[in-house]
């Protein structure tokens, strides 16, 4: 049975549905090269709760949890399949590590989750679960989940964690203003995490709101970043590090894709 990687994905604006560009093309170059995964877990920056919840029901709704775009992207559907007996064995691990998981047989996939699996499995033919996040509980817990969940990996179960490497909302409309100059810290924030991962400096990563000269400033609410956590721990320690794509959107949006295996 393949071992499947962990992956991280910067998912961008709700927009990259509509236009196909340089980060939706190594998505789906990334998934070509990838073998056929059993089931897919992912973990988005749009799904919190106060305690790990995981998607239940045997279809998964498309959600349009965004306002403000042109319609097309509100028709957009991605008609996943979930895995209800996969859920519950998870939420089992996750118990057994100490978290107090629950299932949900209403919720489907919000944006983070289903733009980026559309693009890189179009068939929705994989079964899929989303876990939610716990944003005040930060990075280190997240790493905890995330290291619950590695041995999903040997059973052939591809893990993702979908976000992004900076995401400063109030950044992103300055630089949307042509103000884009101002957000030097941006780069250097995308390549303080590639050298922390290529280093295995997972104290430093942990600590980044701390240790790094742009943390705070590149996610001033964490919710965009802890889906990195989640895929370190699937990916465990010693873990080879291949970052996939880089670039940044708009200005202000660090859109690399990482691959832990
Ligand atoms: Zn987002």
């Amino acid at each position: 049975m393949p071992v499947q990687p962990a992956l991280f994905i910067s998912h961008g604006s709700p927009m990259i549905a509509l236009e196909r560009d340089g980060a939706v093309m190594a998505w789906q170059q990334l998934a070509q090269r990838l073998d056929r995964p059993t089931a897919i877990v992912i973990v988005s920056a749009h799904w919190e709760t106060a305690t790990p919840q995981i998607t239940a029901a045997a279809q998964l709704p498309t959600i349009h949890d965004f306002g403000g775009f042109p319609e097309a992207l509100y028709l957009l559907q991605y008609p996943a399949q979930g895995a209800p007996e996969l859920a519950a064995q998870i939420a089992e691990r996750l118990i057994a590590a100490g978290f107090a998981a629950q299932l949900n047989a209403q919720r489907g996939l919000d944006h983070g989750a289903w733009i980026p699996l559309r693009a890189m499995f179009p068939a929705a033919n994989i079964p899929i679960l989303q876990l939610s996040l716990q944003p005040q509980q930060g990075p280190e817990y997240h790493y905890r989940v995330g290291r619950a969940l590695a041995p999903l990996r040997e059973q052939n179960i591809l893990l993702i964690g979908s976000g992004a490497i900076t995401h400063n909302l109030q950044d992103w409309m300055l630089a949307a203003r042509g103000n884009a100059s101002a957000l030097d810290y941006v780069p250097e924030f995308q390549q303080w995490i590639y050298t922390m991962l290529r280093t295995g400096n997972i104290e430093a990563l942990l600590n980044y709101r701390s240790v790094s000269n742009y943390g705070r400033r590149a996610h001033p609410s964490e919710e965009h970043l802890l889906p990195l956590f989640v895929a370190l721990g699937g990916a465990g320690i010693n873990a080879d590090v291949v970052r996939e794509y880089d670039s940044i959107a708009d200005g202000a949006l660090g859109m690399d894709v990482y691959r832990f295996e």
